[in-house]
């Protein structure tokens, strides 16, 4: 018989990962679909030789007691340590941020690969296009404006809550990653924010910060940059952000570079809920990292991602119930 699934989750960064634990721990049958070759959304890793970086987020703080609990799970099983910092401290992933998106998704039900193009609205609840699966809820957790084109490509934009999710808008990120011959030596964590030239946001040397063997390093652009320089070419971008970063790097010591553009970095504009419900009948939600509790001071981030999925999940658990 064709499974129809309690829940199907669009998109598998943390989010996405957060939401189905909480719907696999109340025995929901649930499935994370994913365009890319890996979980983890912007915890994201790469390799470069054998060394390694991230990319996407750096490090994540905690305000929430929920985010906490996992934390100290995490830190016992030696996923995360404290990097630096005394009040807030950041907190890194020892292997990587896309290692601890994986740790966590272990043993759910999850198709990567996959873009889902469309939502065709079915007796049942929901197909999932081009794949054709049956669920009887979905959540969205793409970042904001990708969910939005979901919803507009499966002519759904007319529905209650649609135009809220229409509103919300991204900065894009440029992140320049370069290998290095040798390690500079900054200070003690690897971490730098202070007096950098304009347009460079914070650098990272991931041999300082204790996950790889070769001196990686990342730098940030801000994203008034980052937006204004976003659609140049890969060789201009780049021979810019070496120009910018000559007082820390120095350019005869690099021995690679890559570029990665980040289109949806993180939201401009933030939506003060946790999670966004579409239509009057309790299966369609948009979560992800732009969806805050009022009380968040915050911006989007990890922790908002974190809590904006589990925020979803049970949303869907409680309805399932009631039926
Ligand atoms: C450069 C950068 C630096 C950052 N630094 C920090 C930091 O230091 N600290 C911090 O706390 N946060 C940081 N962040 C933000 C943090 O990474 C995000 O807030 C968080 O990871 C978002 O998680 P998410 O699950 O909401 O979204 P995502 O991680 O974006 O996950 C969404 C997933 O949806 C998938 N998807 C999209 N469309 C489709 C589709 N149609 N079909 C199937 N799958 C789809 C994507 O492939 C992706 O995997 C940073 C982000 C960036 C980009």
């Amino acid at each position: 018989m064709e499974t129809l699934y309690d829940a199907v989750i669009i998109g598998a960064g943390l989010a996405g990962i957060s939401a189905a634990e909480e719907l696999i721990e109340a025995k929901k049958r649930v499935l994370l679909i994913d365009k890319g070759r890996s979980v983890g959304g912007r915890l994201a890793t790469r390799r470069i030789g054998s060394g390694k970086a991230d990319h996407g987020a750096q490090f994540f703080t905690v305000r929430s007691e929920r985010l906490q609990e996992k934390v100290d799970e995490w830190l016992e099983k030696g996923w995360v340590k404290k990097w630096f910092g005394e009040d807030h401290p950041r907190y890194m992933a020892i292997e990587g941020m896309n290692h601890l998106a994986k740790q966590l998704s272990k043993g759910m039900d999850i198709k990567l690969n996959t873009q889902v193009t469309a939502l065709e609205s079915i007796e049942e609840g929901w197909l999932i296009q081009p794949i054709g699966i049956k669920a009887k809820a979905v959540i969205l957790t793409a970042p904001a404006p990708q969910s939005a084109d979901l919803l507009k490509n499966s002519e759904l934009e007319n529905l209650q809550g649609f135009k809220r999710l229409d509103d919300i808008k991204f900065h894009t990120c440029l992140v320049l990653l370069a290998e290095m011959k040798h390690s500079p030596k900054w200070n003690e964590t690897g971490f730098l924010k202070e007096n950098l030239a304009g347009g460079v946001d914070r650098m990272v040397n991931h041999m300082t910060k204790g996950m790889s063997d070769k001196p990686i390093l990342t730098v940030y652009m801000t994203a008034e940059w980052s937006n204004q320089h976003f659609n140049e070419d890969d060789e201009e971008i780049v021979e810019q952000i070496i120009k910018k970063t000559e007082s820390s790097i120095d350019r005869a010591d690099i021995q690679s570079v890559q570029l990665k553009r980040w289109k949806y970095s993180e939201a401009k504009h933030l939506y003060r809920q946790p999670f966004l419900t579409i239509g009057d009948d309790d299966s369609l939600f948009v979560s992800g990292d732009a969806f805050l509790f009022p009380d968040d001071q915050g911006g989007s981030r990890v922790e908002s991602a974190f809590l904006s999925g589990k925020a979803a999940g049970e949303k869907i658990k409680q309805s399932q119930k009631a039926e």
